[in-house]
């Protein structure tokens, strides 16, 4: 009997520890005006003339915001068309966004759907699932929580679509030339150092069994 309610006492553990994480709904605005800064940026950027502003998920991006705050980051990406940022604005008025973003507990929101193209990784925008995580900054590095929310939202990616390439941000150049790099201006790039090494070390480590394909090296 001692054995048995101790079997049940794990199995109950290892079932909670499962099931503990799901992906909270939480869009973003994705009217007829963001629809057609999409389109426009498929063509434009990319050559790709579609109907729909679809993707088909080969790669998935791991990001921070630098931004304190889920809703202050939720802010910054709701609106469809860019707001300021020179850098970006001569290249797409289409706003920054991604599929997916971390909050500091853990908690994933998703605010587009994982095949719907979002901006955010030059290039790489028609194959790649953004996943933002809230914070970054060195007063708020990125926490033990979201590490286990970005391993949980890996695997789970993996089992829907059939992802080659786990990325961080920062490595984004690196596939300049490969068959799925479509920008076309040369000139357009931004320097990125997110999510920070130290992050994509555990996140790739606790993934490894996807064998993911390794990053192009230069
Ligand atoms: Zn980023």
């Amino acid at each position: 009997m001692k054995y048995l309610l101790f079997f049940i006492m794990v199995m109950f553990t290892l079932f909670s520890c499962k099931t503990t994480l799901k992906i909270v709904d939480k869009p973003i605005i994705f009217n007829e005006q963001r629809s057609q800064l999409t389109l426009k940026y498929l063509s434009d950027r990319y050559g790709l003339q579609q109907q729909e502003p679809t993707i088909t998920p080969k790669m998935i991006v791991l990001h921070w915001t630098m931004i304190p705050t889920f809703e202050k980051s939720f802010e910054a990406f709701n609106p469809a068309k860019l707001p300021g940022r020179a850098d970006l604005q001569a290249a797409s008025a289409l706003n920054v966004s991604s599929q997916f973003m971390v909050d500091r507990d853990g908690t994933i929101y998703q605010l587009l759907p994982e095949t719907t193209m979002a901006r955010h990784v030059i290039g790489l925008n028609h194959c790649a699932i953004g996943v933002e995580n809230i914070g970054g900054t060195e007063d708020l590095p990125l926490t033990r929580a979201q590490v286990k929310s970005n391993i949980w939202l890996v695997d789970y990616l993996s089992e829907k679509y059939n992802i080659d390439y786990l990325i961080g941000h920062y490595e984004y150049t690196l596939f300049e030339g490969h068959e799925l790099w479509l920008e076309k201006d040369e000139g357009y790039r931004t320097k990125k150092t997110d999510p920070g090494v130290d992050f994509m070390t555990k996140v790739r480590k606790a993934t490894e069994k996807h064998n993911f394909k390794s990053v192009p090296k230069k």
